[in-house]
């Protein structure tokens, strides 16, 4: 054991977070009541609420500024008409991702790397995301399908990190992950497991006693790869319960999207990376935004973004400044853009 020092960490947090994920708004009405919106300001477009509806857990409403449309918390999630728009160029899959996916629930692009769709779902509907078009149906895994996974995982020597990804992994109950990890430590050549997850920033009573237990005596290096993409969204809890990740042994790094009315100017990123710290989390990637269908209003330009970065090198200690990438279908690993 990583000499776990759990006494932060909520006791009834357990059943609290499954009570959060079955109590989510779904309903735009809801949203704009809870939020004291005035509802003329910006109908839901009906169709994109339809193809990918709303969801968000009610934590993380909380962090949105009452009466605000502009709040950058509700525009990541709110169903909006712009996304209605067909533009050329935007396609469902910007990642050829389904070439890679040869085996259900299982993509291996990179050397050393796998990545387990261990989720069928997400606890929240980022509008931009871009696996929104994913086949989830047709990637859920049964306990077998998921061992054919694992077995297949074995055979490759060459394998080092195991990087569970989503939907969302830790929307899995504790038993389903505990199972997973035991079947992970299992593979000898395997030294790091990475998950990487928006629970524990929109529902931080994810991150559960018996959660951190689990991650701390597993025999593999543990890497929590956290998505935030705004300091409002990292309130005191979320603060509270990354102290006591890291001071369990675990890396925590966050990864973010760059995105148009969201984050799209220095104040925010700086705000964003100096937020971080102070939850002990470090920034990793910043992504450009893939040309998926439905997300044209959230695209920023890759030399914008670009000045961005170099606007924030200029302020903040190196370490502070994320690594802004984007994946190009081919590569043979993310693409570094700054
Ligand atoms: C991003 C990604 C990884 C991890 O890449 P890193 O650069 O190591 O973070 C692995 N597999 C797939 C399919 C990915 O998309
Ligand atoms: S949590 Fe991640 S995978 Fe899920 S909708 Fe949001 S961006 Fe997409």
């Amino acid at each position: 054991m990583k000499n776990p020092a759990l006494k932060l960490i909520d006791t009834d947090a357990a059943e609290k977070w499954q009570q959060i994920l079955a109590d989510l708004i779904t309903d735009p009405k809801d949203l704009v009541e809870f939020l004291a919106l005035d509802p003329a300001g910006r109908p839901p477009g009906l169709k994109a609420q339809q193809d990918f509806p709303l969801r968000v857990p009610r934590p993380f409403a909380e962090r949105m500024e009452k009466g605000n449309w502009q709040d950058p918390l509700l525009r990541q999630v709110w169903p909006d008409r712009e996304e209605e728009q067909a533009h050329p160029g935007l396609v469902t899959d910007p990642l050829a991702e389904a070439g890679f996916n040869q085996q259900p629930g299982l993509i291996r692009k990179y050397r050393g790397r796998a990545l387990l769709m261990a989720a069928p779902h997400c606890a929240i509907h980022c509008r931009y995301c871009f696996r929104r078009h994913f086949d989830y149906q047709a990637n859920t895994l049964s306990r077998a399908q998921w061992q054919q996974s694992i077995d297949s995982l074995r055979q490759d020597l060459q394998l080092r990190e195991v990087i569970l990804s989503g939907g969302d992994p830790l929307a899995n109950s504790d038993a389903q992950l505990a199972w997973l990890l035991e079947q992970l430590a299992s593979i000898p050549q395997l030294t790091t497991l990475r998950i990487h997850s928006r629970l524990p920033v929109v529902i931080p009573q994810r991150m559960s006693r018996e959660l951190l237990a689990m991650l701390s005596n597993c025999r593999l290096q543990t890497v929590l790869v956290i998505h935030s993409n705004h300091s409002q969204e990292l309130d005191a809890r979320c603060q509270e319960s990354f102290a006591e990740l890291a001071a369990n042994g675990i890396t925590m790094l966050n990864q973010a999207v760059i995105l148009k009315g969201v984050n799209d100017n220095v104040p925010a990123l700086k705000a964003l990376s100096e937020r971080l710290l102070q939850c002990h989390v470090l920034p990793y990637y910043l992504h450009l935004p893939d040309q998926v269908a439905g997300t044209r209003h959230f695209l920023v330009d890759a030399d914008e973004a670009r000045a961005l970065i170099a606007a924030l090198r200029s302020q903040l200690p190196g370490y502070l400044v994320p690594r802004l990438v984007q994946e190009i279908p081919g590569e043979q690993s993310k693409t570094l853009l700054a």
